[in-house]
């Protein structure tokens, strides 16, 4: 008894799994792109996760942290960063599309984790609207999004820094007539609040994490604007589904078969994030949880295809 059509689209049932593109196919393409994104689509995974910050001039822009580094960044002088970390916050859009994302810096750790992923020239950080427009082509028609709102731990607190954030990124997703395409997606569950009073038309998607893990390497934290569930008296999902979520979506290696059951009963689509490693792909297939996002979308498709299972209807 679903009743936004995009939460349809992220829900298993016994012959299906779904296929989320982690910021497109982080693995082979570079992160929050339109070639990732594009990619993940012509291979038939319709459902993409991907992260929202404001530029300085209140665009919505498609990148992960809130400083760019040297790990996948490179200036006008296609050198990657080094020892300079501009705030995406403070930067105009005109400025944030003179860097270059297409290639990862081997010298880092973080560019180290992703060893197989194409060296391009020439891809710039996406404005929000671009991915709109790419997955308004009918080609694209059966496309979703998991739409990652980002909040600034320095300004989480700050209510008119959520409803203007809030109010932009809504405002770009319903003039492109997407708003049943898409999930609000956010481990910042006051930004989510915030969703929820603007936004009635767009369902929830509830982010937890509750410890770091060797997946956090180089990148923005969300720890410090998530809940803290360490009590284990607390049933996640039963929080989830009291905020108004639709989904719930734990690291996978936080996700058992008890709180997968009790959210089953509460009427909640569990998407594991992110699914990497053989093993863990098939530890969620064997949970049959509704949906699985990772960097390696095609991986996914694979291990599924081998146990009989599809990733669309
Ligand atoms: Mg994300």
């Amino acid at each position: 008894m679903t009743r936004y059509p995009q939460v349809a689209a992220f829900s298993g049932d016994e012959n299906t799994i779904r296929v989320v593109g982690h910021r497109g196919a982080r693995g082979i393409l570079p992160e929050n792109s339109i070639v990732g994104f594009d990619f993940a689509l012509s291979i038939g995974v319709d459902l993409l996760e991907f992260d929202v910050l404001l530029s300085r001039d209140d665009i919505p822009v498609i990148t992960h942290n809130h400083e760019f580094h040297g790990s996948a960044v490179r200036g006008a002088d296609g050198a990657f960063l080094n020892g300079e970390h501009p705030r995406v916050a403070s930067l105009t859009m005109a400025e944030i599309e003179r860097f270059d994302i297409g290639r990862l810096n081997a010298d880092t750790e973080y560019g180290r984790r992703f060893p197989d992923q194409a060296q391009m020239d020439g891809v710039r950080v996406p404005r929000l609207g671009e991915l709109l427009q790419l997955v308004s082509q009918p080609r694209y028609a059966a496309a979703c999004l998991m739409l990652e709102l980002k909040s600034d731990p320095d300004l989480a607190q700050d209510s008119a820094v959520r409803e203007r954030i809030v109010s932009v990124i809504c405002r770009d997703v319903r003039e492109a007539k997407l708003a049943d395409r898409t999930l609000l997606h956010s481990f910042d569950w006051a930004l989510l609040a915030e969703c929820r009073r603007q936004a009635p038309d767009m369902p929830l998607s509830f982010l937890t994490q509750l410890q770091e893990n060797e997946h956090d390497v180089g990148e923005d934290s969300s720890i410090l604007v998530t809940p803290d569930f360490s009590n284990p008296d607390i049933s996640v999902p039963d929080e989830v589904s009291k905020a108004g979520g639709s989904l719930w979506c734990p690291h996978f290696s936080e996700l058992g078969a008890n709180d997968l059951a009790q959210a089953r009963e509460l009427g909640l689509a569990v998407a594991a994030w992110t699914v990497n490693e053989p093993d863990d792909i098939e530890a969620m297939i064997d949970l049959r949880v509704d949906a699985i996002v990772t960097d390696y979308p095609g991986r996914v498709q694979q291990r599924l295809s081998e146990r009989g299972f599809r990733w669309r209807r």
